[in-house]
């Protein structure tokens, strides 16, 4: 696997500390809020700001090596599974985010009816229901 530093310069970005950490700690896995990743971050820096890691996430973000969801009612999130057009499981009653693999592959996945001269790139898809804790303690409750 490449390393933070290659990534970086892979994309032309500037090497710098703040950059590997945000790296490293999306490396870790999961989709994660910007003040996840700022607590993360504090941990392998001694100091860095909220608004420098929102600074690195856009940069990595625009350079591809972040992708950046954001499910409606939920903040922003960000995870390093990038460029394989994989989409979301939101669960509507904790919050909790998984991945699940496009079965087409590639974007956009879906067509429309009716695209209105777009060339489209993309389809945002995003399943909602009940992860199985909540279904559990659902039917705990009945
Ligand atoms: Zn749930
Ligand atoms: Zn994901
Ligand atoms: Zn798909």
């Amino acid at each position: 696997m490449a390393t933070g530093e290659e990534l970086l310069r892979s994309r032309g970005l500037r090497v710098t500390r703040p950059r590997l950490a945000v790296l490293a700690v999306l490396a870790d896995g999961g989709h994660l809020e910007v003040d996840e990743i700022t607590r993360r971050v504090r941990e392998r820096l001694d100091s860095v700001s909220t608004q420098a890691v929102y600074d690195v996430l856009g940069a990595l973000s625009r350079a591809g090596l972040s992708r950046r969801i954001e499910p409606a009612g939920s903040p922003a999130r960000y995870e390093a599974r990038v460029g394989d057009n994989h989409h979301h499981v939101v669960c509507r009653g904790c919050g909790v985010i998984a991945d699940v693999d496009c079965a087409v592959g590639s974007a956009p996945c879906l067509d429309p009816n009716e695209a209105h001269g777009f060339q489209l790139d993309e389809a945002e898809v995003t399943f909602w229901g009940l992860c199985p804790a909540c279904l559990s303690r659902r039917s705990a409750d009945d």
